[in-house]
């Protein structure tokens, strides 16, 4: 099986547990604050944009909590639709 690069609108997003925050984040989820020196999960992506040539870059901080959240909402949904 070989791996090809697929051509599509697909974003992809990548997840690095951050132990300490350095400084407060609002979770992209629940709006609440992040504070400091706790523990968080960023998501950092590329999607193609429709509005320039290139990508569009993005950066989410997430409460662990809500991150398992969401991607169990996202599998449910995949489930629904499959
Ligand atoms: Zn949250």
């Amino acid at each position: 099986m070989s791996q090809h690069k697929t051509k599509s609108s697909q974003e992809f997003s990548i997840e690095r547990p951050i132990k300490k925050a350095r400084k407060a984040h609002t979770c992209c989820s629940c709006k609440k604050t992040i504070p400091a020196k706790t523990r968080y999960i960023r998501t950092i992506g590329v999607a193609e944009s429709p509005r320039h040539y290139g990508n569009d870059f993005f950066s989410n901080a997430w409460h662990p909590a809500c991150l398992a959240d969401h991607q169990g909402y996202v599998r449910d949904q995949l489930r629904r639709q499959g």
